[in-house]
């Protein structure tokens, strides 16, 4: 598995799955939530609304309709609460069970947005740190993994300067 990072918007992406950093209800919202629905269109909300919503760190999938990738998992962030709140767990649960549900859909690709560090308010770098390391730790002494490419797709550059350090 290689990791790979990427600047720009994640709903252009050509790959298997793209994950969504969504809310609770999963009937959408705004920052990257809010512009996977408009690219996919109505179909992902009537999808979601089967769904009845997700666990703050669970992970559930869709199809990607009229997105380029074939599906979109739908993750929970944590809320930055200061950290003492398990946030690091909660959005090292987000990568964890995202990967599992791509696997258990024969994905090669998966692409991530930066989870939790926009409204939800995670420091972007502590939330770096977390992805980075989870999803190298997933990976870690296996080579079993459908899995091929797993890219971190950042919107601004401090997120890729710190991705890049990290990788
Ligand atoms: P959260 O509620 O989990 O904080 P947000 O959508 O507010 O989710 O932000 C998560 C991250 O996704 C932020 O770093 C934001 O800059 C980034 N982002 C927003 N739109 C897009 C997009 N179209 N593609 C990739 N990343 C995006």
């Amino acid at each position: 598995m290689k990791i790979r990072i990427e600047t720009g918007d994640i709903t252009k992406l050509n790959v298997d799955a793209i994950v969504n950093a969504a809310n609770h209800s999963l009937l959408g919202g705004g920052g990257v939530d809010g512009a996977i629905h408009r690219a996919a269109g109505p179909g992902l909300l009537a999808e979601c609304r089967l769904l009845h919503g997700c666990e703050t760190g669970d992970a559930k999938t869709t199809a990607g309709y009229h997105l380029p990738a074939k599906y979109v998992i739908h993750t929970v962030g944590p809320v930055w609460g200061g950290g003492d709140c398990g946030e690091a767990v909660k959005l090292a649960s987000c990568y964890t069970r995202s990967l599992q549900e791509a696997e258990s859909k024969g994905c090669q690709s998966v692409a991530f947005p930066a989870i939790s560090t926009g409204v939800y308010g995670y420091p972007k770098d502590k939330a770096a740190s977390v992805a980075v390391s989870t999803v190298k730790a997933y990976f870690d002494g296996r080579q079993d993994s459908c899995i091929e490419e797993v890219i971190l797709v950042c919107f601004d550059e401090r997120t890729r300067a710190m991705y890049e350090k990290l990788i």
